[in-house]
């Protein structure tokens, strides 16, 4: 018999990874701006067209790429952000597995225009579905554009499942959230149609909190925060009397990535248990900051789930700073558990 077997050409294995990783616009917003925070901007712009369906545009001031690097990085596994297997184990970046743009660049129209400081002239990267169509020096700014133009051309499937423009946005808007949220230090901006949706200055976090969720959680908020050995946690979390009847906004962040957790959400609901009517949900948003050994981030493509190397102890110490905020503000129990 003859042999079969045969790699996959690269446009078809970077198709099957974008299947994992970008799943709807909103994957592709937040892939390009945690690389806009991984390139150390402090502005960001965010445009969207059509909730993302014919246009995703970021635009960093970010490091900037240099000619090779803007083409190289269009590569599966192509990243500069890890080296060696032991650094999987030592993540500071937002990014490190190398596919996000090379997937997204498999399934779209791609435009990159990227200028390092250094540089006087920078580079334009024009790609279809994995194809560089043209690369040629340009004038541009300091930092990265990166347009991703009509997302899933080449998936039909992928594209007829995408659902209404008000549902895609929302997601959109989600991932947006989650990555302005844990860096206040930065100024976003983001446009959908050209109605200006958000436009948040540098500040503190309670101040990004109250920019991006509205005047009305200025006086709402609790402060939590505590320091042992093996985190470091602050955030606030909602008043009781402010906790609503459909799910707050809810935000967990370790080392300044959003996180799902089932496991924490429960220390944080648990804590205010008491406090709060059932059928109510509290808000909360709360940063961990722990060494990058002691969790790996490295289970799930989207990277949206942890595993801590010790997650009772986590439990434990988020349970009990939220327990203690509460108690600090002197909030009474709404109902009287003594017998
Ligand atoms: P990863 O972020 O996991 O490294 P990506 O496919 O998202 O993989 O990006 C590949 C590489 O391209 C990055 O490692 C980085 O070096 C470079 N890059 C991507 N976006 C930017 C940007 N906005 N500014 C500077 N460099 C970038
Ligand atoms: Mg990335």
């Amino acid at each position: 018999m003859a042999n079969i077997v045969q790699l996959l050409p690269d446009n078809i294995a970077n198709q099957i990874a974008a299947g994992e990783v970008i799943q709807r616009p909103a994957s592709v917003v937040k892939e390009l701006l945690e690389n806009a925070v991984d390139a150390d901007a402090t502005e960001i712009d965010l445009i969207v067209k059509d909730a993302g369906k014919t246009l995703i545009r970021v635009i960093d001031n970010g490091s900037g790429m240099s000619d090779e690097d803007a083409r190289m990085a269009l590569e599966r596994h192509a990243t500069s952000k890890i080296r060696s297997s032991d650094d999987l184990f030592s993540i500071k970046t937002m990014g490190f597995r190398g596919e996000a743009l090379a997937s997204i660049a498999s399934i779209s129209h791609v435009e990159i225009k990227t200028k390092e400081r250094s540089n006087d002239l920078g580079s334009q990267v024009l790609v279809e579905g994995s194809e560089v169509k043209k690369q040629e020096p340009t004038q541009t700014k300091n930092g990265t554009s990166i347009a991703v133009k009509n997302l899933f051309y080449n998936v039909p499937a992928r594209r007829k499942f995408l659902k209404s423009d008000q549902v895609e946005l929302r997601h959109i808007i989600d991932e947006f959230e989650r990555v302005a949220l844990p860096n206040p230090h930065i100024k976003f901006t983001f446009h959908h149609n050209d109605n200006e949706l958000f436009h948040l200055d540098p500040g503190s976090f309670r101040q990004r909190v109250v920019a991006v969720f509205g005047k009305k959680f200025r006086e709402r908020l609790v402060p939590v925060e505590q320091k042992t050995n093996i985190l470091d946690l602050r955030g606030f979390v909602g008043k009781p009397e402010s906790a609503r009847k459909t799910r707050g906004e809810q935000f967990f962040f370790v080392n300044g990535r959003f996180i799902k957790s089932h496991y924490l959400h429960h220390a944080i609901s648990e804590a205010m248990e008491e406090l709060i009517p059932k059928g109510y949900h509290p808000s909360y948003f709360i940063e961990l900051q722990v060494e990058p050994d002691f969790i790996d981030v490295n289970i799930h493509p989207t990277k949206t789930e942890i595993k801590f190397e010790d997650e009772r102890a986590i439990y434990a110490i988020v349970s009990s700073s939220v327990r203690q905020a509460i108690g600090q503000y002197n909030i009474t129990p709404t109902i009287d558990f003594e017998q």
